[in-house]
């Protein structure tokens, strides 16, 4: 079975389990159901993608990983969850001796967030934007679900932050350049552009294969932050970057100008339906993604869930 496959089959429990990248519970006045137990994580393989320059893509359970090595060190973008932490650590050694300098985070949820505690501990600095530290710290809850993530203990959260839009991350022989936009997938989203070998690491501001992407409205998510974030990144790349997206395989320049077709075009119809001033519940019924559920791939719950926040973000 492909990583892909596993992703999509374990995403009800992981969503359960805290991290807010799989789609939820349906109306927010439905029963929860009763929590599955935890994905085996000794069952996780975690794969290597050569997108050259010395610069790759894994895959494991949870959030892509872009991994960059330096003449004295690595960078690494987002971690997948805790309990992987050993293959992660050893796919990584795979490709350099060098130590695990930096650790990003691109935005505060679990299955890309889980090592911050353990690779710290190895003596990575763990780098996120402001926002992301002060909302693990205080905890988080999904806004369809209602379902609560406690804070993160001291041990898990970013040594390192920054509150502009903009820092750049220098080892020897190589830069990593991390760019904020504001209220898209969160409100403390950090992208990752490794202008030497032409990768950009997105983070759930792109989520790709079979779904649409979760906008996190109750961490200051935004379906208008989500396209102007795309805006930005169609800016920074050309017709050979390669595009490593929150979740979901490598993508070309053009897949991404494709995805931004479908976050606008649903956002159009949205803002139509509010516009003719029908209630929520009433844009879900009108079933106004028929057509692009088809094109992406989604289920019918998770096209509910992306007109609930959509009308949220747009109502915000
Ligand atoms: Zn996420």
């Amino acid at each position: 079975m492909s990583r892909w496959a596993l992703a999509v089959m374990t995403a009800g429990l992981i969503s359960l389990g805290g991290a807010a990248w799989a789609q939820p519970a349906p109306a927010p006045s439905a029963p929860a159901p009763a929590p599955p137990g935890p994905p085996d994580y000794s069952k996780v393989t975690v794969t290597t993608t050569d997108l050259g320059h010395r610069t790759w893509m894994l895959q494991g359970l949870g959030g892509n990983i872009t991994v960059a090595v330096a003449d004295d060190g690595v960078i690494m973008v987002d971690s997948e969850f805790a309990p992987l932490h050993d293959k992660i650590k050893a796919a990584i050694g795979a490709l350099s001796p060098q130590p695990i300098r930096y650790l990003v985070d691109t935005h505060l949820h679990g299955d890309h967030t889980g090592g911050n505690a353990a690779f710290a501990a190895d003596g990575a600095s763990v780098v996120a934007h402001a926002n992301v530290k002060t909302r693990l710290a205080a905890g988080t809850f999904n806004a369809l679900s209602g379902a609560k993530t406690p804070p993160a203990p001291a041990a898990a959260l970013p040594t390192m932050t920054y509150d502009s839009d903009h820092l750049t991350l220098t080892l020897k022989g190589r830069k990593a350049e991390l760019g904020h936009i504001p209220a898209a997938h969160t409100d403390g989203d950090t992208h990752v552009w490794f202008a030497d070998a032409n990768v950009l690491a997105t983070g759930d501001i792109v989520s790709v294969g079979s779904r649409y992407p979760n906008i996190d409205v109750a961490s200051g998510g935004n379906i208008k932050g989500m396209i102007a974030g795309v805006d930005a990144f169609l800016a920074m790349t050309n017709a050979d970057s390669r595009i490593v997206p929150g979740h979901g395989p490598v993508m070309t320049r053009a897949a991404l100008q494709d995805y931004r077709g479908v976050l606008a075009t649903a956002r159009d119809r949205v803002a139509g339906l509010i516009a003719k001033g029908q209630s929520e519940d009433q844009a879900v019924a009108a079933a106004p993604l028929a057509d692009l559920d088809v094109k992406v791939g989604a289920t019918p719950q998770a096209s509910i869930n992306f007109v609930r926040l959509i009308y949220r973000s747009l109502k915000s």
